[in-house]
């Protein structure tokens, strides 16, 4: 298991609930869903939102808006390929 620090475990803690509330799962495939929440939580130590880790960062805040997890695409990408870019979220 991977040691989370204090961010971590919030956007740990955010997503799993966030996708109970939406009807989507975390990946089973702890690695994954480890590699995942790490580079979100990288994204909000160093820019303060946390922003995809697998999307790229433009440092305009209005675009960027657009990734910040769960991102605009995920619904879109959970019913065509069942599992958001990152994999972070599956159906
Ligand atoms: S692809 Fe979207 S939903 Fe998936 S981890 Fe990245 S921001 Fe979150």
């Amino acid at each position: 298991m991977a040691q989370f620090d204090d961010i971590e475990t919030q956007i740990y803690e955010f997503a799993k609930q966030n996708a109970e509330k939406t009807g989507c799962k975390l990946n089973p495939d702890y690695d994954i869903v480890a590699m995942a929440i790490k580079g979100i939580a990288n994204n909000k130590k160093k820019y303060g939102e946390q922003y995809c880790s697998c999307r790229e960062i433009t440092r305009n805040k209005e675009t960027d808006r657009k990734i910040i997890c769960p991102c605009v695409y995920r619904s879109r990408e959970l019913e065509q390929r069942g599992a958001c870019k990152c994999a972070l979220f599956v159906r």
